[in-house]
């Protein structure tokens, strides 16, 4: 996700920038001074309550803001990220949005502050409301609202710095200026930010072999548990020692071990665009410790793919396989089938349920040629690479 908070005082041009930002980035915008507006249009109890408040050119109570922000931020539609005008305007709004971000098991990546002169922005916002209709566009209210920024809001900025995310802009410059540096920081900011796949599908939907020839082609690290505990014994380290006794015994690996490889990986793979997950996460918990692997190190899941074969296909698919040296012990015989096929519908369609409900699962028909079904997958990926760009 991208989530970027615009910062400076008011007629810093942050309304005006946040519409370019929305569209090129499909981001989805929160101002608390829109929302609240609306709240006074619609004359409701937090609408009545800050009205006042408004026309003063005072700060509304972190209270009320918190109330109209939380629900606006869980009803987001599968949007790349969020973009904050005019939020977070007190240190203790920042730390609700901390609370926030937290919540949805992302953060905030940065916060962009437009710098203008106390003089620009009055003469900004006087020339604004002779056409916005605003009545806090009137030059008393103006001071006040200013007066208001330097005592409550600018000191915000420093929460920002400690945490190193905070970058300045010459809001004076001219609208397109401000766009073209602007668009730098987040190009920036993109770069860092990895590509993450999560890719599901029963035994014999060919998400193996799909995710090794998409992690090539894409320059993402294939991650794949299997192979990664067979590695650990063939490497004869600890770790592997124990995975053997464990196979031997008909144990399952604890996620322990697993978490322990995964976290090596995501550490080791530096320069890389981003990770194929396969075969992980298969049940609920390592769901939710997956994400929290993933936001240790300021990422998330991008995209999650199920490929989709039908239940006759897979068997046909894994029993074939089975005559040729690829054949797993796993796959030896028609009952060892149905029984990979029955763990996969007990322990990880649940998982994918419960991904649907929070992100978009792109199903992906993986019936055809190789080639056929790596078109309509890259497809889905280069969608996901432009979408954050
Ligand atoms: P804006 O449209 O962002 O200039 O906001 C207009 C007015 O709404 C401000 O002067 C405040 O009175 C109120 N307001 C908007 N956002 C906040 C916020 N995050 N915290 C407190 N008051 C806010």
């Amino acid at each position: 996700m991208l989530n970027i908070a615009l910062f400076g005082p008011p007629g810093a041009g942050k309304g005006t920038q946040s519409e370019f930002l929305v569209k090129k980035y499909n981001l989805f915008y929160i101002s608390t001074g829109d929302l609240l507006r609306k709240e006074m249009a619609g004359r409701t109890k937090l609408g009545l309550e800050a009205q006042s408040i408004i026309a003063a050119g005072g700060l509304v109570s972190d209270e009320i803001i918190v109330q109209i922000i939380e629900n606006t931020i869980t009803d987001n539609p599968g949007s790349n990220g969020f973009l904050f005008d005019g939020f977070p305007r007190t240190y203790i709004q920042a730390y609700i949005l901390e609370g926030l971000m937290l919540k949805l098991h992302t953060s905030l990546n940065c916060l962009i502050s437009l710098n203008v002169s106390e003089e620009e922005s009055v003469r900004r916002l006087l020339n604004r409301g002779i056409t916005s209709g605003r009545s806090d566009d009137n030059e008393a209210v103006i001071r006040n609202r200013l007066r208001e920024y330097d005592e409550k809001t600018r000191p915000v900025l420093q929460f920002y710095r400690d945490r190193g995310i905070c970058v300045d802009v010459d809001g004076s410059a001219s609208v397109e200026d401000v766009r073209a540096r602007i668009t730098e920081i987040i190009r920036d900011e993109l770069s860092k930010s990895l590509f993450n796949v999560v890719l599901f599908g029963y035994p014999g939907s060919g998400r193996g072999s799909q995710g090794r020839a998409l992690a090539k082609a894409y320059d993402l690290e294939y991650v794949a548990t299997g192979p990664m505990l067979d590695q650990e014994i063939k490497d004869g380290t600890e770790t592997g020692r124990r995975i053997t006794a464990l196979y031997e015994s008909g144990q399952l690996v604890p996620d322990e071990i697993v978490v322990q490889l995964i976290e090596k990986k995501l550490a080791a793979s530096n320069g890389v665009k981003g990770f194929i997950f396969k075969g992980y996460p298969r049940t609920l918990v390592q769901s939710y410790i997956l994400d929290a692997l993933l936001k240790k190190h300021g990422s998330s899941i991008s995209r999650i793919i199920e490929i989709e074969v039908p239940t006759l296909e897979l068997i046909a698919r894994l029993d074939e396989r089975s005559k040729t040296d690829r054949c797993m012990p796993y796959d030896s015989s028609t009952a060892k089938i149905v029984k990979r096929l029955q763990e996969h519908e007990t322990r990880t369609v649940p998982v994918i349920k419960k991904y649907s409900q929070r992100h978009e699962v792109i199903r992906v028909d993986g019936m055809g040629t190789f080639d056929e079904v790596f078109g309509r997958l890259s497809a889905v990926i280069e969608d996901g690479f432009k979408s954050m760009r």
